[in-house]
């Protein structure tokens, strides 16, 4: 029989996770409970988050916004989705409504699935994730955070938190590619950040590798090769961007496409995109 755990604030999820380690987080229950279901996982307890008021909220703080573990993508997109568009942009493809009313953050950081929706766009823009437990709090990027696939920093004793995403600085961009145009997992996905008072450009892929991961060849290349007066953006720049994103991946061979396959997208959306936020990056300036 499973135990249910029921926790009404979090230093009391915090200390339950402490005292039972063996119990199992829930958030919205879409990537656990399939889990449940195909009798992939038997946890001796779950440990229900949804009373904790505390994840459900999000709040602006200085330059940027922290969103607690618990706030459903449906929320993110609808409340704050302007000011974040490229996790917006993610949360906006990830499953169907109902999905995305009950899928949290906490959960896709939870999963560490290399295929996470909203993973690229918070490494893209330098997100940050912050770890509670009895033991206190501690705050990695969201790119320390995936050290593999469905693995991560979290220690047994600890929750996420919450997720603090910088405002935009700049036009935003996600793509992804799968079999068809909705409810489906990623083959690929690339997420892009302008940051234009800092005149460089922030790229990560999802799917591509065994984490979520930035593209720092491609990013030096792009901020020296664009030109920051406005100028519009060489074909022969976007596709050396694609490539150059493309050669940071490390993709696998599996039952949703080849690794070849897989680059080949990472390098045409990573080109697109730069392509689409550096236009939007033009129209922005000459407004
Ligand atoms: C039909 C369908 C379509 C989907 N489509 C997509 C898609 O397009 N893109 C995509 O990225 N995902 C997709 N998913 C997967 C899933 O919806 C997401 O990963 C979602 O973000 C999971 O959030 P959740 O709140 O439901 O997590 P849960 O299922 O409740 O938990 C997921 C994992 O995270 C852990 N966890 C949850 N909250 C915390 C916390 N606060 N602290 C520590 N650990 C925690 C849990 O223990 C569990 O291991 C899909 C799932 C389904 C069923």
């Amino acid at each position: 029989m499973v135990r249910f755990l029921r926790p009404g604030s979090l230093a009391e999820a915090c200390a339950m996770r402490a005292e039972q380690p063996d119990a199992v987080p829930l958030a919205g229950g879409t990537d656990l409970l399939v889990q449940l279901n195909l009798r992939r996982e038997r946890p001796a307890a779950l440990l229900d988050l949804s009373g904790v008021a505390e994840l459900a909220e999000w709040s602006r703080e200085g330059d940027g916004f922290r969103i607690g573990a618990g706030v459903p993508f449906t929320r993110i997109v609808g409340e704050i989705g302007e000011q974040v568009p490229a996790l917006a942009a993610a949360a906006r493809t990830i499953g169907s409504a109902q999905i995305r009313n009950r899928g949290t953050l906490g959960g896709n950081l939870g999963t560490a699935s290399p295929a996470g929706d909203a993973l690229p766009p918070l490494v893209a823009t330098g997100g940050e994730v912050e770890l509670v437990s009895v033991r206190g709090r501690r705050t990695v990027s969201v790119e320390e955070f995936c050290t593999g696939p469905k693995t991560s920093l979290l220690a047994p004793d600890e929750l996420v938190a919450e997720v603090r995403v910088p405002v935009r600085r700049g036009p935003q961009h996600f793509a992804k590619v799968g079999p068809r145009n909705a409810m489906v997992i990623a083959v690929a996905a690339v997420a892009t950040a302008v940051d234009a008072p800092g005149r460089a450009v922030r790229v990560a892929f999802g799917a591509a590798g065994p984490r979520p991961a930035r593209a720092r060849s491609a990013e030096e290349f792009a901020a020296a090769a664009l030109d920051w007066d406005r100028g519009p953006v060489d074909p022969g720049v976007a596709a050396r961007f694609g490539a150059l994103v493309a050669e940071s991946c490390a993709p696998i061979d599996d039952v949703r496409a080849t690794a070849a396959y897989r680059r080949r997208a990472v390098a045409v959306l990573a080109a697109r995109s730069l392509t689409w936020t550096w236009n939007e990056y033009r129209r922005d300036m000459c407004a």
